[in-house]
């Protein structure tokens, strides 16, 4: 334990700023956490006294997070007349989603204060630092870990000797060496917030696409000490767990006794209410049966899975070196959708080295049928020092220059089809992934290829129409409106289609249509082999096509579920009772209307 001479310190104002901007406010840093609770034993308790922890989201100006913070610091003055003041420092935690508003707030904050030490540190940071603008306005770079290094380069810079270098790298001690963060977590954040934690650190997989594949191991913290930490969280009211481990069914041992502890803490609150959610990502080819027998115990809407499929081109995987048994992966993901109340969180990557359209569509297809309850389809992103740069030249990637680096353009995928399919992924999430609308995709999946069928539907071109002002405020907007003639100006316009079955508005088959005052869908289904839409009226019957036909039947899911149990709760809602096939009765809260 270092011990320092803090008597020159004002009493005020903190010496130490952690910070960093947030995608949500539902996200607290683990990061942050760490680097406060480990200030004590690598910096002193006295630094420590004078650290705070101070978070933003991405979505405030960074005017209003530099104003923020040089209020929190004061003038940096020690209040004595000639003392000299030790510096004062901003840690900024950097990731792929606020590097570019963090460049802005550092670029402020040094403007205003030249002499606040500036220190980065993060993910984002850790790579091909070189040419970033971010380091280049900053004072100190801590690459990797920062846990350890953060607290001693304050140290230095508080009570010398002066740091010679401007990038250090960080220390990685063992992790019985590293404090758990566990206790820096607030009231506020057990209540309103997701709390990340984790058993281990690192993966031993190379799948090139990943930063973990940097690690080349995995490294696991004590699991007695990091259960005592669980439980005071718990016992604390912590209700909302998220396991940021790599594997979390790497070592199974470690993964029943986690998953034991959750059960055991369900079981001795059977009958009360208990609103405990926890999520780990487990690779999907390695689930032994004693894994299986505690997953199938958990309640609905207690437990999610997050599996990364990526691709099942053996071909692709073996490019990218992700090791996978693809068969034995979908015999898991088999049982866990029949057999477990899992929530499933599925991903696939589209854009890798060697995968086509036609190609991921197979493997969209083979995981659909599955029937996981959200396929999350993602874009391949070049992150910095992830070992997929070595096909760039062979297989022509092309990645957008700025974050997220996302693919624009490989050997075998042209720039307008990754256009679509990122146009696609949009509405993959508003339609599937949201879990609203249930007996529409089957509709809109119907054919031998449900990944051909969803590609089929032209979606999201058009104008944005003009909506009532309330309308505005509350309702999904698409970019996409109606752009049938023979509608415009039957239907209001914040009743719009979202999917045609052909490219062609005039062919037959189900029309989706997403009412946007009230965010639920209807289905239209043509009764006229000429049209669905004939003159916006129902061919058979003659009468108006709205609100009838075209009404909102499927359930409307809650905008803002508190925690992820909740929506979680909504989604798989009731169970549905009306015979297979038929449409159910159509209940409208007549929000629309018909000109
Ligand atoms: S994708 Fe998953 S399994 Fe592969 S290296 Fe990254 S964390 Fe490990």
């Amino acid at each position: 334990m270092f011990v320092f001479d803090s008597s020159y310190m004002p009493d005020s104002a903190p010496r130490i700023v952690l910070t960093t901007l947030n995608a949500k406010y539902i996200h607290a840093s683990l990061g942050l956490r760490y680097l406060l609770a480990n200030m004590a034993r690598y910096g002193g308790e006295d630094l420590r006294a004078r650290t705070v922890l101070r978070e933003f989201t991405i979505a405030r100006k960074p005017e209003e997070i530099s104003a923020a913070l040089l209020a929190e610091l004061g003038d940096g003055s020690t209040g004595e007349e000639g003392a000299i003041a030790p510096p004062q420092i901003v840690g900024f935690g950097v990731y792929i989603w606020n590097v570019r508003q963090t460049t802005e707030v550092v670029r402020l904050l040094k403007q205003a204060r030249p002499d606040i030490k500036v220190v980065l540190g993060g993910p984002e940071v850790s790579y091909e630092w070189e040419d970033q603008e971010i380091v280049a306005l900053a004072d100190y770079l801590i690459t990797g870990w920062g846990d350890v290094s953060f607290a001693k380069l304050c140290r230095a810079l508080c009570h010398d000797p002066q740091p010679l270098m401007k990038v250090i790298a960080g220390e990685q001690p063992p992790l019985d060496q590293i404090a758990m963060p566990y206790a820096e977590f607030s009231a506020d954040d057990l209540a309103h917030r997701l709390l990340y934690v984790e058993a281990s650190r690192g993966c031993p997989f190379k799948c090139e696409f990943c930063l973990s594949s940097l690690d080349k191991t995995a490294w696991a913290f004590d699991l007695d000490s990091f259960l005592a930490e669980l439980d005071t969280l718990y016992q604390r009211g912590a209700r909302n767990f998220k396991f940021v481990d790599r594997t979390f069914n790497l070592k199974v041992d470690a993964s029943l006794r986690i998953l034991q502890f959750f059960l055991d803490r369900l079981q001795a609150d059977a009958g009360a209410e208990n609103d405990l959610f926890i999520h780990f990502e487990v690779i999907p080819d390695h689930l032994p049966d004693r894994l299986k027998a505690l997953i199938a115990k958990f309640p609905p809407g207690s437990l999610q899975l997050e599996i990364g499929i990526q691709s099942f081109n053996p071909e692709v995987q073996q490019r990218i070196s992700r090791r996978q048994d693809n068969d034995k992966s979908a015999e898991n993901l088999h049982w866990l959708v029949t057999q477990s109340h899992a929530h499933l969180h599925t991903d696939l990557i589209f854009g890798l080295p060697g995968e086509t359209l036609e190609s991921f569509a197979q493997g969209f297809d083979r995981l659909y049928a599955l029937r996981p309850h959200e396929i999350q389809l993602g874009i391949l992103k070049r992150l910095r020092g992830t070992p997929i740069a070595r096909h760039s030249v062979a297989h022509r990637m092309h990645y957008d220059p700025l974050p997220p680096y996302t693919a624009q353009q490989t050997d075998v995928v042209d720039a307008a089809t990754l256009q679509r399919f990122t146009r696609l992924a949009r509405y993959w999430d508003l339609l599937a992934n949201s879990g609203r609308f249930k007996q529409t995709m089957p509709l809109l999946m119907a054919g031998p290829s449900p990944f051909a069928a969803f590609l089929a539907f032209p979606i999201g071109s058009g104008k944005a129409a003009k909506r009532p002002a309330a309308s505005r405020r509350k309702c999904w907007w698409m970019d996409c409106s109606i752009t049938s003639p023979q509608h415009k100006g039957k239907i209001r316009m914040w009743f719009a289609p979202v999917c045609w079955p052909t490219t062609s508005p005039a062919a037959p088959g189900p029309i989706l249509l997403v009412c946007k005052a009230c965010s639920r869908t209807g289905v239209h289904q043509s009764p006229n082999p000429s049209g669905p839409w004939p003159n916006g009226k129902n061919a058979t019957t003659g009468k108006s096509i709205v609100p009838k036909e075209l009404c909102c039947h499927e359930p409307a899911r809650p905008r803002t579920a508190r925690h992820p149990g909740d929506a979680l709760r909504q989604i798989q809602g009731p169970p549905d009772r009306r015979p297979a096939g038929q449409l159910p009765q159509l209940v409208c809260p007549g929000r629309f209307s018909v000109r």
